[in-house]
């Protein structure tokens, strides 16, 4: 069993409109209300490849509520920790091509949920159905910068594998940190954000990134490209991944398919090869879809072999 978790989910709105009217009243028609936030992208993928998967994180209020019965509704099994904070909603306008987006920063977390939390993580970990566990996202207020060293720590003790995708802060106090994931997913940009300074698509460049000190004792360090597949690294081994050119219709999410694909991947005991093209597969499926976290398995074998994988 896989178990994901999304510290600060959200109910994702989606309100298309054909021309957005600035100062005035927008009527909209169609409307969507989904469980949003990367960690439940990710679980949405993983259900989809018939993995099994176990959701939890912090919810709270009618919103959280909300939540718990929608994924149970797809069948997506959940054991999400209560708080006193209400879960968030995130909105998106769609409009003339364009996405406008409003965030709720979401609910600040208490000192004793905080505690609270590890410990309902930690009956999770231990579970010995528990085989890997995937944390996606950014924390919410309230919990310290380095709680994410502190789940991994949780995972170690239990010798559980991390897959983890955040970025910032969060994710260089990670990387400071005694306690290590098996695999973090940065793209470019939150990777320059990581070493300060500005990176390129070269895989020269990136094969010398990699190697600093800073990124020791991490198993495998999956950069995602976009359109330009990835750049990759296992323990000393480096790898291009090249992905033919697809018709994209919208790429958001696309980084959470992969993180699920990486997660399945490694829960199979996938080689290095099968685990660079199910991660790179997903993402690109993602990509030809409209909906964020939806993945049509019917293109899934066509491309898988499209994929190139360079040895560097
Ligand atoms: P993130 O959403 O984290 O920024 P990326 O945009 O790099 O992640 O996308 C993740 C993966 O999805 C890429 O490594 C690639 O395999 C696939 N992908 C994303 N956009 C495209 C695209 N335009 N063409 C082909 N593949 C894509």
């Amino acid at each position: 069993m896989i178990l994901t978790v999304t510290m600060n989910p959200s109910v994702d709105i989606s309100y298309p409109l054909e021309k957005f009217n600035l100062d005035t009243v927008n009527r909209v028609v169609e409307v969507s209300k989904t469980p949003g936030g990367k960690g439940l992208n990710v679980t949405r993928v993983l259900k989809q490849l018939n993995d099994e998967v176990v959701a939890t994180g912090l919810i709270g209020g009618a919103l959280g509520t909300d939540i718990q019965k929608k994924l149970s509704e797809i069948g997506i099994k959940n054991d999400f920790f209560e708080i006193s904070g209400e879960t968030r909603n995130c909105i998106a306008i769609l409009h003339e091509g364009n996405q406008t987006e409003i965030l709720e920063k979401g609910p600040t977390i208490t000192k004793s949920e905080s505690e609270d939390f590890l410990r309902h993580f930690e009956k999770l970990v231990k579970d010995e159905e528990t085989k890997i566990i995937a944390i996606s996202g950014s924390l919410p207020d309230g919990l310290e910068i380095d709680y994410y060293s502190k789940m991994i720590g949780i995972c170690e003790k239990y010798k559980k594998p991390v897959v983890l995708d955040c970025s910032g802060k969060s994710l260089l106090e990670v990387l400071k940190n005694e306690h290590k994931p098996k695999v973090i997913k940065p793209n470019t940009e939150e990777l320059a954000q990581l070493i300060g300074k500005d990176v390129s698509k070269d895989p020269n460049e990136l094969k010398e990134i990699l190697k600093e000190k800073l990124f020791e004792k991490i198993e495998w360090i999956i950069v995602s490209l976009g359109a330009d597949g990835a750049f990759a690294k296992h323990n000393d081994k480096f790898y291009k991944v090249n992905v033919p050119s697809i018709k994209v219709v919208n790429p958001v999410g696309s980084g959470d398919s992969t993180v699920a694909g990486i997660t399945s991947a490694i829960h199979e005991n996938a080689n290095d090869e099968d685990l660079l093209r199910k991660a790179n597969v997903l993402g690109m499926l993602n990509a030809m879809e409209n909906l964020t976290g939806f993945v049509n398995l019917k293109n899934y074998e066509e491309l898988f072999i499209k994929i190139e994988i360079i040895n560097l």
